[in-house]
């Protein structure tokens, strides 16, 4: 390599701070932790399919959640769980270092009678409804904590494994630990979404249920009185001329109105109660603030020139994490480029330039709107995800498994 090309090489990875070296990977308690994750891999693709048959609908995760209480009780850990139904255990560390949590969430989003039987393909894919998201890193982390018992991992910072409820639903299980528990996370690791690049940012969500209300009578006697379906018309035709910024496509703005609307139920009656859902999203918290209050006023201007009430209900607030600009020093933390680098060491291929998003839709939302440095990553290769059609590459949960070891290794050292 000539000089201007070694100097370039060091500017490159210079630029962002790493603490994994392949030399973690190498280390007698590491590799005992990945030799123990590979010699049990098959128990472990067994009980990812016997967890994914059981239901686990937002707000629904106690099977689940009794499961893993059971499981990490037989490895001596005192579980705790909250009112919420988060389940979760501290591992101490030798002392030092901030304490590095990895969550995972137990709910899906599919309804309680929904057919979740897996079914396991020649070619070692596993078909089935929440197979993926998140059961696959549920498992994982059980996976990685059996293994770093086993191997009597050595880390100086405490490490947390977290298993949380009604992620599907704006994150509440986990804004609800964390507002219990701020100072027991300096470093989060939220195990969800297919392998691939890392995700520093988040993607805010506002879902808002649009309620117009009015008296309402039967169809002889309403001539002239407010209907609020009228509102409701003109506010969704009014919403529509509310323009999205220029660079919408690069910040994930977007709105989708009338996901849900409803309104009477007898053709011969105007209707007392018209509503429609709206969902929100973008990264830019200004934008996310102008674009939330025009479409208010929009409603406000619409229930007011039709005589009827407007009011406004949250389904689900989660909160944007900013720009890429606002996320300079993020993706700088040495947590971002770590998790990179552990991918790559395990032979994940990621595009140069596209190794770090700075959006996401997981748990680690909540920590990366509260500045806590945070990143979420993989568990299987995979697609379909909140789809009848979801699958996993069985083989490949064992880089998220091992991830995690890395991960663990690398992060608690000082
Ligand atoms: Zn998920």
């Amino acid at each position: 390599m000539s000089a201007a090309a070694l100097f370039l090489a060091a500017s490159l990875t210079a630029q962002y701070p790493t603490s994994f070296t392949p030399d973690i990977a190498q280390r007698p308690d590491v590799q005992r932790a990945t030799t123990w994750i590979d010699a049990n891999f098959k128990a472990q693709v067994d009980e990812w399919v016997r967890l994914a048959e059981v239901p686990a609908p937002s707000g629904k995760e106690q099977r689940r959640a009794a499961y893993i209480k059971a499981e990490l009780e037989k490895l001596n850990y005192k579980p705790t769980s909250d009112s919420s139904g988060n389940v979760w255990v501290r591992r101490n560390g030798t002392g030092g270092g901030p304490t590095l949590v990895f969550a995972a969430h137990m709910d899906t989003v599919f309804p309680e009678n929904t057919n979740v039987k897996v079914t396991r393909t020649p070619d070692g894919k596993l078909l089935g409804a929440g197979i993926a998201d998140d059961t696959a890193s549920v498992v994982n982390l059980l996976n990685a904590i059996r293994a770093i018992e086993h191997a009597k991992l050595q880390t100086k910072a405490d490490l947390i494994f977290l298993f949380t409820v009604q992620e599907e639903v704006g994150l509440k299980g986990m804004y609800a630990w964390l507002e219990n528990n701020r100072k027991d996370m300096d470093l989060l690791v939220a195990l969800d979404g297919d392998l691939g690049a890392v995700r520093y940012g988040a993607l805010g969500i506002y879902w808002s249920k649009m309620k117009f209300t009015g008296p309402g009578a039967h169809t002889n006697r309403s001539k002239g009185a407010p209907n609020p379906v009228r509102a409701a018309a003109q506010c969704i035709t009014d919403i529509y001329t509310v323009p999205l910024p220029g660079d919408h496509e690069r910040l994930g703005t977007v709105y989708n109105i009338g996901g849900m609307m409803s309104s009477g139920n007898i053709v011969n009656a105007v209707p007392q109660e018209v509503t429609f859902t709206v969902d929100l999203r973008t990264v830019d918290k200004s934008v996310m603030g102008a674009l939330d209050d025009a479409l208010l006023s929009k409603c406000d201007q619409a229930a007011r020139a039709h005589g009827v009430t407007f009011a406004r209900e949250w389904i689900q607030k989660s909160e944007p994490g900013g720009t890429p600009e606002d996320l300079v020093d993020r993706r700088r933390h040495h947590i971002v480029q770590t998790a990179i680098d552990i991918l790559k060491h395990l032979g994940v291929k990621l595009l140069p330039g596209e190794e770090a998003i700075p959006n996401g839709s997981t748990d680690a939302n909540v920590g990366v709107v509260n500045g806590i440095p945070s990143v979420a990553v993989g568990r299987a290769y995979g697609g379909g995800q909140h789809t009848s059609s979801e699958w996993s590459l069985a083989d490949s949960a064992r880089i998220g498994t091992k991830q995690i070891i890395l991960l663990a290794a690398s992060l608690t050292q000082k």
